[in-house]
């Protein structure tokens, strides 16, 4: 199986060479146009324990690997980093099914996947000839740049370098940063918003010069971001872990379908559902959940995107994004026509929308149902549920959860309901007191405390430790100075 670029059909590129590089060089992503030849036996993999799932689907994903360098990958990127031999286990509230995302090292569902990441690029470069050392540059709005940091920390053959915003992400953010240990992480902050480190990450990217002296010191740059397809690959995994899970428990017999519900931002988890439906997974109707940043409950309505809108700063801020780049993997999957992507991409790159055909929005029809949430709803749902059956969520599982309950009446003839859970509620502490109608403290350690003893359930030791930590990284610098910065720091040899 070869993977190509979305808006050409002459960039094909092995799995190894789709993850090293991250992203196609005409600016598409790597994708598939079906997974029918993958040949899967999905029925054999629900006998399995997590990880042996996860080296079936990832080496069936990713045909670049063998079983048993997949086996050695997903041992050694998943050992001791999560807090349950499961990974991600299910729990049953209400009639609902929760699916636990968040027990890895940052509390983030991003860790299931970047846990896997870092090796699968490393030995993505060795099958690609490469032995260059794998520089990361990462800018993050918060979530991404720590779940990365832990992900490649003392991965052999890599260094991790994240910019983020100085005064614009939370207190516990930055501390998750600037206290990381490793010997080849490092933090640091710039002097603008989100978007200007973006920005600045991208120009360093596109900048021939600075490739070409790191390449003579055998340094190559590369991006961990939600684009890659060894980021995807990983999330398949935990739908047939829910799905064998409620056989287990007798909700449902082998071969009925089951609805998933997903808080979605970049489209990347949602559209793993997707390809785990591909597979073969009896999947239902895959619930598209936004917050009031709804631009995909518009599309998904309407067969039209717009990005043209006010953005909204929410609650649940790992979903507020207008335009979710995964989207486009879904849109060559149906359309699986790069010139067609190409055009609706270089539509959105000028207006800012695109509409699709009518074929392709009634095939979207089938296979999403959306429905959005805003801040009100989210903390009304987190309020409800644990009064009504002593389970907490944090914001992002509480839009997940009141959408999911929207689809159940809309539709009452629904397939049980797998809800993701995709962070912990101690990582939002003070809007999930808000919600379950408790004050907030002086800070957020503060808040995690009272949270802890107001409903009696655990704080995640990587959060209620961050206090107590050293502040490793203390670099603030000026946009400008971003590119001079990398290539100061890729030079020197020990960080
Ligand atoms: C990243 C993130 C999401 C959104 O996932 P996508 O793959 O971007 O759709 C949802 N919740 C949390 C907590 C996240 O960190």
């Amino acid at each position: 199986m070869f993977y190509q670029s979305s808006r050409s059909d002459d960039l094909t590129a092995t799995s190894a060479k789709s993850i090293l590089e991250g992203i196609a060089p005409d600016g598409g992503l790597y994708s598939v146009k079906d997974l029918d030849g993958v040949g899967f036996d999905w029925k054999a993999v629900l006998k399995m324990d997590t990880r042996s799932m996860a080296v079936k689907i990832l080496s069936a994903l990713l045909p670049s690997f063998s079983e048993e360098e997949m086996r050695a990958i997903v041992e050694a990127g998943y050992h001791e980093k999560f807090d349950t031999e499961e990974l991600t286990p299910t729990v049953s509230v209400g009639e609902d099914t929760i699916l636990e995302l968040f027990r890895g090292p940052t509390s983030a569902f991003k860790d299931v996947a970047l846990s896997l990441l870092p090796r699968l690029m490393v030995a993505s470069g060795h099958k690609c000839g490469s032995t260059d050392e794998i520089l990361i540059l990462t800018a993050t709005s918060g979530d991404t740049g720590k779940a990365a940091m832990e992900g490649f920390r003392d991965v052999p053959g890599t260094r991790i370098l994240v910019f983020y915003p100085y005064g614009s992400v939370s207190q516990v953010q930055e501390l998750q940063m600037t206290t990381q240990e490793g010997k080849n992480v490092l933090a640091c902050a710039v002097k603008g918003n989100f978007d200007d480190a973006q920005r600045g990450v991208k120009n360093i990217f596109g900048n021939a010069l600075i490739a070409e002296e790191l390449k003579k010191n055998a340094i190559r740059l590369s991006s961990a971001n939600s684009i890659n397809i060894g980021r995807l690959a990983p999330q398949v995994v935990y739908y047939f872990k829910a799905y064998a899970d409620l056989i287990q428990k007798g909700t449902i017999l082998l071969g009925e379908k089951v609805d998933f519900c997903v808080p979605t931002g970049n489209f990347g988890d949602i559209l793993a559902g997707y390809f785990a439906k591909e597979l073969g997974l009896p999947v239902g109707k895959l619930i598209c959940a936004s917050n009031a940043n709804n631009v995909l409950t518009d599309f998904l309505s309407t067969g039209r995107f717009d990005s043209r809108r006010e953005f909204f700063r929410t609650e649940s801020p790992s979903m507020d994004i207008l335009v979710p780049s995964n989207l486009e993997r879904m849109l060559f999957m149906l359309c699986k026509d790069a010139a067609q992507v190409s055009n609706m991409m270089a539509s959105l790159k000028s207006d800012g929308v695109y509409e699709v055909p009518e074929q392709i929005f009634n095939r979207l029809t089938d296979i999403f149902w959306p429905g959005c949430c805003g801040d009100e709803g989210t903390e009304q749902s987190i309020g409800e549920v644990w009064k009504q059956f002593g389970y907490l969520m944090d914001t992002h599982t509480a839009v997940a959860w009141n959408v999911a309950q929207q689809y159940k009446k809309a539709n009452p003839d629904h397939a049980p309901v797998v809800i993701l859970s995709t962070a912990s509620p101690y990582k939002f502490p003070e809007a999930v007191l808000r919600a379950i109608g408790e004050s907030k403290g002086k800070d957020p350690f503060d808040d995690m405390e009272k949270l802890k003893e107001v409903t009696g359930t655990a704080v995640p030791k990587n959060l209620s430790g961050l206090r107590e930590r050293p502040v490793r990284h203390h670099d603030v610098i000026e946009c400008k100075d971003m590119a001079d910065y990398v290539v100061k720091m890729a030079l020197k040899k020990a960080w």
